[in-house]
């Protein structure tokens, strides 16, 4: 299994528009985040989790030529802005786009893309094939998915365990029930917003809180704001077996 961080910046993204901070200024190329996503490759198959508003550049970046489904973690917009760009599969793979979100994300997506979903489509529309999720593992193309339940705020939010690697966005609380879940995972990959606290985010005491109690092999984090610092200065103060993620980055679980 391949992981590809597309995607490790807030909903902002890094720069931020009219920002002229050290960070949205820098030059280092791991300064610069799209909005966050992961595109995981397994058993000749090939997924993204979630579709942010950079997800056509993402895919061109990667250039990623199939795409066997979509699954998201929860419905905010820096995470299915892009869904319309899966036109692109649609016509190269002669099929529609299996896409997996729970009822509340599908919910959302019926209301978002409605001429997608409306009995007379016009030509060239996304043409989506909707499948529910509960909490139950389930499994595309061979590949088994464990849902990981997490609350962002009052929104709870999915995240994934694909074997001994797992994938966590948009928390702020982490139930005792998943992190039952998260045991002997090796890879975690965690979001940490930035260092002051934050109404619906982890900030960066917290993630590392919740990677003392789950003590993986190696954690990342992601979705980062530019108030986290410059990616070179925060990776000095991280213990050892943390780094921050940044676009591009691959990881063999
Ligand atoms: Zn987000
Ligand atoms: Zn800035
Ligand atoms: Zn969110």
């Amino acid at each position: 299994m391949k992981i590809t961080f597309l995607g490790t910046g807030t909903s902002q993204g890094v720069p931020v528009i009219g920002c002229t901070c050290e960070v949205c200024r820098s030059l280092d190329f791991r300064d610069k985040r799209l909005r966050t996503s992961i595109l995981i490759e397994a058993q000749d198959h090939t997924f993204v989790v979630d579709t942010g508003p950079d997800f056509r550049q993402q895919m061109l970046r990667e250039q990623v030529k199939r795409l066997d489904a979509v699954i998201f973690t929860h419905a905010h917009r820096d995470h299915t802005a892009g869904l319309d760009d899966v036109r692109a599969y649609n016509y190269m793979q002669q099929s529609d786009m299996p896409v997996y979100g729970s009822e509340a994300v599908l919910e959302q997506l019926r209301v978002e893309y409605a001429y997608a979903f409306v009995e007379k489509t016009y030509p060239g529309i996304p043409r989506l094939n909707l499948h529910s999720i509960d909490g139950l593992p389930f499994s595309i193309n061979g590949v088994s998915f464990l849902p990981l339940p997490v609350m962002h705020l009052h929104m709870p939010v999915n995240g994934f365990r694909i074997g001994n690697f797992s994938y966590i966005t948009d928390a702020n609380y982490i139930p005792p029930d998943t992190l039952t879940k998260l045991n002997g995972t090796e890879i975690l990959v965690l979001n940490a917003l930035q260092r002051e606290q934050h109404i619906s985010h982890f900030n960066l005491d917290e993630a590392l809180q919740i990677v003392e109690e789950i003590r993986p092999r190696h954690t990342f984090l992601t979705h980062i704001s530019h108030r986290m610092g410059l990616h070179a200065d925060v990776e000095k103060e991280l213990p050892d077996d943390v780094s921050l993620a940044f676009d591009g980055l691959k990881v063999t679980p």
